[in-house]
């Protein structure tokens, strides 16, 4: 049996920092990391770092489901079969947009930020993203550039630009 020190239990790490004492708030250090796995969707995000946006399509023959979904979906959501992997258009339309001003605390793009919905050819979903820079309008034609210098590993790595009229 571990013996007990002579001068009692105290108190080993910092107390929390006090910010405001009415209503009481206080700062909590964190020390911890997460570890998240991507799982199914392991191809799209690898896909972003080679420049590729990889949606899926169901490869059973015997389904009738043969749309391109993006984002992907790692299952057919007929068949329930694992879909193929297939790279899809960079370039499409805006479908509909909306401006970012006052983001929550997680938020972690600066402000303004254009948040908008992109139609793909041949893709029957609709990309949720960012206008890297311009203003957006529906319609306006756009193209997926994107973060491999420092990638975020995260759906951040993917954002769109205005396509320049040729
Ligand atoms: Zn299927």
């Amino acid at each position: 049996m571990a013996r007990l020190s002579s001068r009692g239990v105290r108190l080993h790490k910092k107390g929390l920092e006090l910010l405001q004492p009415e209503p009481r708030v206080v700062k909590i250090a964190k020390d911890y990391f997460h570890i998240h796995t991507y799982g199914g969707f392991t191809p799209f995000f690898a896909g972003l770092l080679k420049k590729k946006l990889m949606a899926t399509r169901c490869a059973n023959r015997a389904c009738k489901e043969k749309r391109l979904f993006l984002p992907p979906r790692p299952h057919c959501p007929d068949c329930l079969l694992p879909m193929k992997w297939v790279a899809a258009p960079l370039e499409g339309t805006i479908y509909t947009h909306t401006t970012i001003l006052y983001p929550g605390a997680p938020f972690k793009l600066t402000t303004p930020c254009p948040l908008i919905s992109v139609e793909l050819p041949g893709v029957c979903t609709r990309m949720m993203s960012y206008l890297k820079r311009g203003t957006p309008y529906i319609g306006m034609k756009v193209r997926a550039v994107f973060n491999t210098a420092k990638p975020t590993h995260s759906i951040l790595d993917l954002a769109f630009e205005p396509v320049e009229p040729a």
